[in-house]
């Protein structure tokens, strides 16, 4: 049994001196390619980790819902009749947010109480926030005899941490939470949302690196980045970058700034790998793949600008070790946001002691002791358990 499920029965068992109706766990993930991809519609290829969230979910009398955190040793109730309103405590508008959407969105729900635990680390790029979101959601819709498409519930999770918890992510999070199928890897179509399960070659497995390194102004970045990929698509006569191919990047290219230029063709390449990255995978072609991942870094270092040398670092580690150990069957990259937060690599399983032993020895960044590593194959989305 998971800690974070043993950790959530026994909660809730201490504080309501009862058994929960139902237990449910929703994944993290980490994206294997497709980064700045998705607010100009284009692709993702994330996966589901095996991390999760897991929610204790039982009756409750009256007209509230009691939710009881583990993690944060905090408790939040608030009444369903009324309208609900944003907590002081940043935890609980996750689950407020989860309330007052699927409320509004037509989904009566039962007076309930519950206890949530984690494993996936919280604030690491690992999407805690959506994890938590599709497990409280899910608890909810089950607990009220109710069922729901997981597009919606994504769609439900996404509106409460963009309008609620006040943090403007895409649906990807909330989709891979949602919608995951164990040892697949899902490219989402950002535009149309639609989802294709790719499965990833057998014996291959994640490891997700992450580096500490935190900055301090990503937020800025990130919109600066998005203003940028804008103002490209305005120049090209298109609704997002999505819409543009390489050959129509170049050959349209004059009157942009250079600026624009590189950051726009960081978007249509990265689309354009993300694409191959899936066909690379569903072919059982881990070398493919590797290219793919180790040219995505490089054009985030050099055309996107989002990297850090420490982040720069770990890749070149990484693909080394891969390289040398794996035959080149594999890669690493840096994956989320950018400017720290974490590297990953997809290689074989066997090889996977080598490439942490390489970091160890190679990792010049103040002390090592600081990374913290995770090996991982993917999971499946939200479910009973
Ligand atoms: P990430 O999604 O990358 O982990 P976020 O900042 O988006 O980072 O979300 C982290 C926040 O989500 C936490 O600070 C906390 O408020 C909330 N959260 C996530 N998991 C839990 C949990 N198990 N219990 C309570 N709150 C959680
Ligand atoms: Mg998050």
């Amino acid at each position: 049994m998971s800690d974070a499920k043993t950790r959530a029965i026994e909660a809730y068992v201490r504080a309501y001196k009862r058994h929960p109706d139902h237990i449910i766990r929703a994944p993290g993930r980490v994206n294997i390619i497709g980064e700045h991809t998705d607010y100009n519609d284009g692709f993702v290829l994330p996966c589901a980790i095996d991390k999760d969230t897991v929610v204790a979910i039982g009756h409750r009398d009256g007209n509230a819902i009691e939710i009881l955190s583990c993690d944060y040793d905090r408790r939040d109730i608030f009444s369903i009749d009324a309208d609900i309103e944003k907590s002081p405590e940043a935890w609980a508008n996750y689950g407020r947010g989860m309330v007052k959407y699927l409320l509004q969105s037509g989904y009566n729900l039962s007076p309930s109480r519950m206890s949530i635990a984690g494993d996936v680390p919280l604030g690491s790029g690992l999407s805690s926030s959506a994890a938590l979101e599709m497990a409280v959601g899910r608890a909810l819709i089950e607990q009220s005899g109710h069922k729901i498409d997981p597009t919606d519930l994504a769609l439900i999770g996404q509106k409460a941490e963009n309008q609620f918890v006040g943090c403007s992510c895409g649906i990807m999070d909330q989709l891979i939470s949602a919608k995951a199928s164990a040892e697949h890897a899902m490219l989402i179509d950002c535009r149309t949302l639609e989802c294709s399960a790719i499965p990833i070659p057998q014996n291959s497995a994640l490891l997700i690196v992450n580096s500490g390194i935190t900055h301090s102004n990503s937020d800025g970045a990130y919109n600066e980045r998005r203003a940028q990929c804008e103002k490209a698509a305005r120049h090209y006569g298109v609704k997002a970058l999505r819409d543009i191919d390489e050959k129509q990047l170049e050959a349209g290219k004059s009157g942009l700034d250079h600026l624009s230029y590189r950051r726009a063709r960081h978007v249509v390449t990265e689309n354009a790998r993300t694409l191959a990255a899936a066909d690379a995978l569903q072919d059982n072609d881990l070398r493919e793949l590797g290219q793919l991942m180790q040219q995505s870094h490089i054009s985030m270092r050099d055309d996107f600008e989002i990297t850090v040398p420490e982040i720069d670092q770990l890749a070149d580690i990484m693909n080394d070790a891969i390289a040398q150990y794996c035959d080149g069957k594999g890669g690493a990259r840096m994956t989320g946001g950018g400017f720290g937060g974490c590297v990953i690599a997809l290689a074989p399983r066997e090889y996977m002691d080598k490439i942490i032993d390489s970091i160890h020895h190679n990792y010049s960044k103040n002390d090592d002791k600081q990374l913290e590593m995770l090996i991982s194959i993917p999971s499946t989305g939200v479910n009973i358990i």
